[in-house]
């Protein structure tokens, strides 16, 4: 049967028509429940309501055009259309708001309230459904762009599932531009159609539903994800520094220096002298601002080879991916020089010691921790602020003078 013909004609019962029709809105309410249940629980999330709402709002005029014939249409085609361009924004507003961006409201307005006066035009004053079907559909697939072009512009980081999303929401936007001219055609063909009983209607709500499951089912799937490496991020990173943590160190320490090519690694354990005084005198803000500023001191001198660590208190270690010991100490060295530039709110200096070992294997940690530790002790036992090495040649004999 040619493709024209078979859409146009009546479906087999108009009962089961419509019971597939009312599946859809009910399934789009569903959908947008999860996103709101979804937000609910996360409390972060706030494009989902967005999202959520563009789902729910469409639901309503989908199930009452559904049932209504061409006559009807006309009456409520513009509240209904308002519920339509509503939940469409809410669509792209959420996508745009997804990625930082907004989905340009003014421009949504002015094109909103133009299809609206054009379908009030082909419904009050002269009655043709395929103007108003066209209008609505440009309508709404301009609206959709809108959100498009916020997502393209404020890129999210480049990886796999952003890709699937963003390239789901292309096709979802690219489907709503063919839809004004599918129906164009289609209507064309056959004037007399009810639209709401055409297996044209159940296709264009066929393809929706599935587009809309898959478009969830990603979304959902995407903020997962976020919300748990979000999760990890938070377990891994000290709050106060913002610097790696024990547990997170004693994880990645072991794989970076086997993938390294090059073999040789430092460990550095530096501690804040005299940090108890300096939150007693410029009380535990203050205190807490120098640990800031130390990690700062600590992080810049580093690579993105290595790995920063707070281990508790004032006391930090870092893993240095280094050629030589001797060029260990050269950064140590440089750290230490630089904690007397942090600003405290008092005469005092700050200052720092460090405990330095080198390794060639990561089954050599713990005891290297061990080592450094030793060697911190040494250096504070001995005047405090300065760089303290196992192998130096001075060691053990000239104990007081040892510095890299
Ligand atoms: P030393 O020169 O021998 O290292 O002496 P110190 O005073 O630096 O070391 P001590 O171990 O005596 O004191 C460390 C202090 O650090 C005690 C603790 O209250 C403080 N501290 C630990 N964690 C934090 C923190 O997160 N913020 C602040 N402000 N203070 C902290
Ligand atoms: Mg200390
Ligand atoms: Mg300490």
């Amino acid at each position: 049967m040619h493709f024209a013909q078979a859409i146009f004609s009546p479906g087999p019962s108009l009962q089961a028509n419509q019971y597939f029709a009312l599946i859809v809105p009910f399934c789009g309410v569903l959908l947008g429940s999860a996103l709101v249940g979804c937000w609910a629980v996360l409390k972060t999330h706030k494009y989902l309501l967005w999202l959520a709402a563009g789902y729910i709002l469409p639901a309503l005029p989908i199930a009452v055009q559904s049932m209504q014939t061409n006559q009807q249409l006309a009456q409520t085609s513009v509240v209904l259309g308002c519920f339509y361009l509503l939940g469409l924004w809410a669509i792209a507003r959420g996508m745009a708001q997804r990625s930082g961006g907004d989905a340009s409201p003014k421009i949504a307005l002015l094109i909103s309230l133009l299809a609206l006066a054009g379908l009030y035009y082909f419904s009050q004053v002269v009655d043709d459904i395929h103007m108003r079907m066209l209008i609505l559909n440009i309508a709404m697939a301009l609206l959709l762009l809108l959100g498009l072009s916020a997502v393209y512009r404020h890129r999210q980081a480049e990886d796999i599932f952003e890709r699937i999303l963003r390239g789901s929401y292309l096709c979802f936007v690219a489907y709503s531009l063919i839809r004004p001219l599918v129906i164009f055609i289609a209507v064309e063909q056959n004037p007399l159609i009810t639209l709401s009983q055409s297996p044209l209607w159940l296709l264009m709500l066929a393809a929706n539903l599935l587009m809309s499951l898959w478009f969830v089912g990603v979304l959902l799937a995407v903020t997962c994800r976020e919300v748990l490496l979000a999760m990890k991020k938070e377990r891994d990173l000290d709050p106060l520094t913002q610097l790696l943590n024990r547990r997170a160190f004693f994880e990645q320490a072991p794989a970076r220096i086997q993938r390294s090519k090059q073999g040789l690694w430092a460990l550095l354990i530096c501690d804040v002298d005299h940090f108890k005084q300096i939150n007693d005198t410029l009380g535990h803000a203050a205190g807490d601002e120098v640990l800031r500023s130390a990690a700062k001191v600590l992080a810049r001198n580093t690579r993105h080879t290595d790995l920063v660590v707070r281990l508790g208190g004032e006391e930090f270690l870092v893993l240095l991916n280094c050629d030589s010991l001797h060029s260990a100490c050269v950064v140590a060295d440089r750290m230490r020089e630089q904690f007397a530039e942090v600003h405290l709110a008092s005469y005092q200096k700050l200052t720092a010691s460090f405990g330095v070992v080198v390794i060639d294997a990561a089954d050599q940690l713990q005891s290297a921790i061990n080592q450094a530790d030793n060697l911190l002790y040494v250096a504070k036992r001995t005047g405090r602020n300065k760089v303290m090495s196992a192998q130096s040649p001075e060691w053990p004999k000239k104990l007081h003078a040892t510095a890299c």
